[in-house]
């Protein structure tokens, strides 16, 4: 399992105007199906439950989770079972997400909302590693110390790629961010943009998933003014604006990570946040196959919105 990454500089007035240049890290092209920051966060989570013996994965996210599809998939091709723990009721089974996930070997687990708080509880995760033994937990998002070695390659890739001021991440459970800040020696500022309506936690998480070297490093910010109502909430303009972006540079995002981060680098430009000759990289998170959990509840239109592979035959 590696990865290099293209990094491709994008066009659009606005750059012109602000003189600034603009870069996008296409983690989304990693692999056709696997999410691009899920399959970083993976791959040493992965490794290790080989390099183990493990019998498989198991894991937690809710029904359109970019997470269990993309884990589900890649414990296929590393022949390691996986189990999904899911949030939720089973009505969603047969949803695009679960489908191809069960459609990969995946077993789904559904359990209540009560229940599923309990995933980050030590004698819940306890007691789930003696029902089942020979299995590597990992947690929701699969943010934990072996995501963060996968996400840091991206800074190692991005330092023979290019010279850059700026990184810009949307950011969930904080995995991502906290890896990329880990890898960077303190020579770009990394602005992660968070997806949630939230009230500070996520600081404190990403500081607790820094190993300690990285714990005292200054150049990074979360920016909480840009979740736009809320985790996958979105207005019709804001969608809007996404796909507009989209068509004039050519690469697809989405409304619930990716594309909140270019709302925020549309707002942080026209407000003049970036000075002339600022040079930013975009990481671009993958997490298309989200879109079609929108199209299934009528949220979005499909016929505005890139296609997506067809589900599987149910
Ligand atoms: C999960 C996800 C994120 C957020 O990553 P965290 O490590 O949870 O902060 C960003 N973008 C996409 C597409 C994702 O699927």
């Amino acid at each position: 399992m590696s990865a290099l990454s293209t990094l491709q500089p994008i066009s659009h007035p606005m750059f012109t105007r602000h003189k600034i240049s603009v870069q996008v890290k296409r983690d989304d092209q990693i692999d056709k199906v696997i999410s691009g920051n899920k399959w970083r966060k993976l791959k040493y989570n992965l490794l290790h439950a080989k390099a183990i013996n493990a019998k498989g994965i198991i894991t937690f996210g809710g029904s359109f989770s970019n997470h269990i599809h993309a884990c589900a998939l890649a414990c296929k091709q590393q022949q390691l079972s996986a189990i999904g723990i899911i949030r939720g009721e089973e009505d969603n089974q047969d949803n695009y997400t679960l489908a191809w996930a069960k459609n990969w070997g995946m077993q789904l687990s559904f359990v209540d909302r009560k229940t599923y708080r309990l995933r980050n509880e030590k004698s819940y995760l306890q007691h789930l590693q003696q029902q089942y033994p020979d299995y590597l937990i990992v947690p929701e998002g699969g943010s934990n110390a072996l995501a963060l070695i996968g996400m840091a390659e991206v800074i190692d890739e991005l330092n023979q790629q290019s010279e850059f001021d700026t990184l810009l991440s949307p950011v969930g459970s904080g995995g991502t961010l906290a890896g990329l800040i880990s890898a960077d020696k303190n020579q770009h500022k990394i602005l992660g943009i968070s997806v949630l309506k939230q009230d500070g936690y996520l600081v404190k998480q990403v500081n607790d998933l820094l190993p300690e070297h990285a714990k005292a490093h200054t150049n990074w910010q979360l920016m909480s003014q840009y979740h736009g109502g809320g985790y996958a909430k979105f207005s019709a303009q804001d969608a809007q604006r996404i796909r507009s972006f989209s068509a004039v540079v050519g690469i697809d995002f989405e409304p619930v990570y990716s594309g909140k981060m270019i709302l925020a680098l549309l707002d942080l430009m026209s407000t003049g946040y970036f000075p002339a000759h600022h040079r930013i990289v975009l990481l671009h998170t993958g997490g298309l196959q989200g879109l079609a959990g929108m199209f299934e509840r009528g949220i979005l239109n499909p016929n505005e919105w890139p296609s997506l592979p067809a589900p599987p035959v149910r």
